[in-house]
């Protein structure tokens, strides 16, 4: 997938043009994966004429807490990293869905792998978005052989830029072997996660989801689809440890994700999911889902911050 380069990006503490934001070779978080990110994604909505970005506050704070984990003393606030997010949306001007990658890192251009005495560097930047996996009415995923790292490990609640070396490992041989996402089992064999969504089961008429002390990032997706599931739809769901044989009698399974959105898995393994066709609950989610990400719900507009 090409990316087309953005024309600004906020880089240290201002907007500058996307060019003038250079870092060097020695950069620590180039070299040790001294870093936490952000993926947040902004709709069009042609009836307002403005972009929507969802969920940007929870966003915030998610990189913010992934900051300390990191020990990283950031010099922004959440609410001034919120402001420099909207600075740099109007900046580089986008009218249509687009996806802002917030990276805080370490920018010292040091030898020695450490998480103290060093320099955190805020950038931001946002380029055009569709579709992050193109079969979202049924993909086919396959059971990793590789493992999500455990919270003794590299924490996975933090979205640290390190631990996505271990989401490549998995998304390359899963993408290579012909399927289209990795699901990760955790270091005690239960179901984590996809390389880069959450996932979920539904399996007669209940829903279920790996909690949270499962080796899963704590998916901002995942907690507005839990509501929508929960208050709007009447289902129960279940957050615990799921057996990798779960999915393969589940009724439906997807995934979830700021990229993914909601992504239905038709087959895993081969096998079909249930009737192998898109089920009725992830049909049902998506339609709504769709519609409050667009700013559509006015109980869930507060979700959506307008960029003016
Ligand atoms: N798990 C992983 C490993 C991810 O990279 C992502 C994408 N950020 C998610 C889950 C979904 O999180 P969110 O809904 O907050 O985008």
């Amino acid at each position: 997938m090409a990316t087309k380069l953005p024309r600004m990006a906020f880089f240290k503490d201002r907007v500058v043009p996307y060019a003038e934001a250079k870092v060097g070779l020695l950069t620590h978080a180039l070299n040790y994966g001294t870093g936490v990110f952000a993926g947040i994604r902004g709709y069009w909505n042609a009836d307002l004429g403005k972009l929507l970005v969802f969920r940007l506050p929870d966003h915030v704070r998610r990189i913010h807490e992934s900051a300390r984990l990191l020990r990283m003393n950031l010099a922004l606030t959440e609410e001034a990293t919120a402001r420099a997010v909207l600075d740099l949306l109007r900046a580089e001007g986008l009218k249509e869905d687009c996806y802002i990658r917030p990276l805080a890192f370490y920018g010292d251009e040091v030898i020695g792998v450490r998480l103290h005495g060093l320099t955190p560097i805020i950038s931001i930047v946002a380029v055009p978005f569709g579709l992050y996996i193109d079969q979202a009415d049924g993909a086919h995923c396959t059971v990793s052989s590789w493992r999500r790292p455990s919270d003794n490990v590299i924490p996975a609640r933090g979205k640290i830029t390190g631990s996505y070396a271990n989401s490549a490992f998995a998304k390359s041989d899963a993408e290579l072997a012909g399927f289209d996402e990795a699901l990760l089992l955790n270091q005690d064999g239960y179901v984590s996660e996809g390389s880069g969504e959450n996932i979920f089961l539904v399996r007669r008429g209940v829903v279920a989801t790996p909690s949270l002390n499962q080796s899963v990032l704590e998916g901002i997706t995942r907690r507005s689809l839990i509501t929508l599931l929960r208050d709007e739809m009447g289902l129960t769901v279940e957050e615990r440890p799921i057996e990798r044989c779960e999915l393969f009698v589940a009724d439906e399974v997807f995934l979830t994700g700021t990229a993914a959105q909601v992504t239905a898995v038709s087959r895993i393994d081969h096998r079909p999911v249930g009737s192998g066709k898109l089920g009725p609950v992830t049909d049902k989610l998506r339609k709504l889902f769709f519609d409050v990400i667009r700013g559509r719900v006015d109980k869930y507009r507060a979700w959506c911050t307008a960029v003016d």
